[in-house]
């Protein structure tokens, strides 16, 4: 590794060079290179013996569950659409028999260790899809290397040497993990080039997310920069400039000061609520995954927590977390958000987000409608009581609200608001204190929850409508399949009348609705979303400035305006056209800026 070497005093002036790749993650980056020649991890290559074949196998297959997990971590952080699904496909990769099956023959008959076998058998189908004359296989193949290398730190319980470089620099690097993208961005670095990946890199989708220019697959770089020497990063048309000259540099610069204006601008106006300029008000809110990330909603303006996911406390470990686990991270973020409100979600495991401490999750024909989310809480229930009561004892320190998933049925929750009332009882019974005014609400992402809205809202205190589901459930849409992701359609006229009905049977019954799916984080949709009676909505943290603003650029009466003509529209693509129409000429800057940003930036230049 040559981290952060200057070039030397003496070495001959490099000529200029422009090098075209991949636009990952949109914005200028302007900074001195910091070189990071790491490309492989090593591999040791020793031979195990007879006794021990059935545990080296069953270390690599702890290690490809915990690397699968890693990225379900990361999937979390990504808005729906492409980027997901090709986690998801990563995932899948990771479970191939043909290739679990090679590793293993490999333990069990050459008695290698298993950091050997994985790396042999990557290397057999690297060699087989290098032979095949077609872009798509090789993307997969060196997918399958770079997944291979995750499996291998894992099983080697490596964590990488940490990347420092000082702040403002351009990290110039064969290829990322998502762990080492993220410690890029607490080094605030300015950009990132990668030699490796497409679009669908894993450090690509993390720069995306934490918002760092970057250019991936500029095959050849690592030879062709020094540390040390200047590089523009231009993430918005897929440049590298390595040793820009004078002019040049200050045409960059200028154009990276303005992005970063209008950045800047609407980061300035976070903290101002989002109120329409004839006085509508809205109220947005965070969705968080990890306690790690807690920060992150207050740092952009969040009034309260919309969604807590919290069935990640159950990945990425060996053991249940404890009721005192619970009650500690919830109060911690209580307390944090007070006297905002804080929306835990009780644990939504199964189908997409698997966990390997809960017995009842095995191998389903059809997951997405197996046993999941409250089913499963339901079905394990001392897990989930333990959970609730961690929940309750909470309250004391603040406004708390427990949410139930995926619900579809008045019955189903009368079962989640009978095992609340069943830990309530318990903690009495042990004398354990906790605020009875607490909130208890329903999540609304099945149709059959939303067509009998007005029946749950008289048994709940609030509702939110999932439209991640909602949208996967009602059109028979697979949210992480990318073969039908052209019929993930959010303004579909079927998703439209639920959102509008939920919203009207909250307001019949004084119970306020909130929305917590994607579309809340994407510009195009704000309009619509207030229009059709939302006035609660929660989103990635980060999206929160862009739709503050929107809002509060904006008028009831205009958005009231436009949903009445997308209510009109007879398919998902008229009423897309008519939302972009308006939106493209009012908020071109917030389109390409905003919480669902790349893919507008894709749509532009294409
Ligand atoms: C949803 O379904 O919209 C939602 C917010 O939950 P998740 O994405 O975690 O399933
Ligand atoms: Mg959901």
């Amino acid at each position: 590794m040559s981290d952060g070497a200057e070039s030397g005093p003496g070495a001959p002036a490099q000529p200029r060079l422009v090098r075209e790749g991949v636009p990952a993650s949109s914005g200028i980056g302007i900074g001195r290179a910091y070189v990071v020649d790491r490309r492989r991890v090593h591999v040791p290559r020793t031979r195990i013996d007879k006794e021990a074949i059935e545990a080296e196998i069953g270390r690599f297959l702890e290690a490809l569950r915990d690397t699968r997990q890693e990225i379900e971590v990361i999937k979390t952080r990504l808005p729906h659409g492409e980027h997901r699904a090709i986690l998801k496909a990563q995932q899948m990769m990771l479970r191939d028999p043909d290739l679990i099956g090679r590793v293993e023959q490999l333990i069990a008959e050459e008695l290698r260790c298993a950091e050997w076998a994985l790396a042999t058998a990557t290397d057999e189908i690297h060699d087989m899809l290098d032979q095949a004359d077609d872009e798509y296989f090789r993307e997969r193949s060196s997918d399958i290397t770079f997944l291979s290398e995750q499996v291998i730190l894992a099983l080697l319980g490596d964590n990488p040497e940490e990347i420092t470089p000082p702040a403002g620099s351009v990290v110039v690097a064969y290829d990322l993990s998502p762990a080492e993208t993220v410690q890029l961005h607490r080094c605030a670095v300015a950009g990132i080039v990668t030699a490796a990946g497409g679009k669908t890199s894993h450090s690509a989708i993390m720069a995306r997310s934490l918002q760092i220019p970057a250019v991936v697959g500029v095959a050849g770089i690592l030879g062709e920069v020094m540390s040390g020497e200047v590089v523009v990063v231009d993430g918005v048309r897929g440049a590298v400039i390595v040793r820009p000259d004078v002019d040049e540099l200050g045409g960059h610069e200028l154009e990276r000061d303005e992005y970063n204006a209008f950045e800047q601008r609407i980061q300035r106006e976070h903290a101002f609520p989002a109120i329409t300029v004839d006085g509508r008000r809205v109220m947005t809110r965070a969705n968080l995954s990890l306690s790690e990330d807690i920060d992150l909603g207050r740092r952009y303006g969040a009034e309260g927590i919309g969604l807590y996911r919290s069935e990640y406390m159950f990945m990425n470990r060996d053991a249940l977390p404890t009721e005192e686990e619970h009650y500690l991270t919830a109060k911690t973020v209580i307390r944090r958000y007070s006297p905002y409100p804080v929306v835990f979600r009780t644990f939504d495991l199964g189908s997409d987000k698997p966990s390997k401490l809960l017995s009842f999750a095995k191998a389903e024909a059809n997951p997405a409608m197996g046993l999941r989310s409250l089913r499963l809480a339901l079905r394990e229930r001392e897990i989930f009581l333990a959970q609730l009561r961690g929940l309750l004892r909470a309250s004391l320190h603040g406004p708390l609200h427990i949410m139930l998933p995926l619900v579809g049925s008045v019955e189903e929750l009368e079962d989640g608001i009978a095992a609340v009332e069943e830990a309530r009882d318990q903690l009495e019974a042990a004398g354990m204190a906790y605020a009875s005014d607490f909130s208890l609400g329903v999540m609304i992402e099945t149709p059959s929850a939303a067509l009998i809205a007005d029946l749950l809202a008289s048994r709940v205190d609030f509702m939110s409508i999932g439209t991640n589901d909602l949208i996967q459930y009602t059109l028979a849409v697979d949210r992480d399949n990318d073969d039908v992701d052209y019929l993930y359609q959010p303004l579909h006229p079927a998703i439209l009348r639920l959102i509008r009905s939920v919203a009207a049977a909250g307001a019949a019954h004084d119970v306020p609705v909130s929305l917590c799916g994607e579309m809340a984080a994407d510009p195009r949709y704000t309009w619509v979303l207030v229009g059709l009676g939302i006035k609660e909505l929660s989103m990635s943290p980060s999206a929160l400035p862009v739709i503050k603003h929107i809002i509060r650029q904006s008028s009831a009466a205009e958005m009231d305006a436009l949903t009445a003509a997308v209510l009109e529209a007879r398919t998902a693509r008229e009423a897309d056209e008519i939302v972009l129409e308006v939106m493209r000429e009012r908020f071109p800057e917030h389109l390409k800026h905003g919480g669902g940003r790349s893919a507008l930036v894709e749509e532009d230049d294409g």
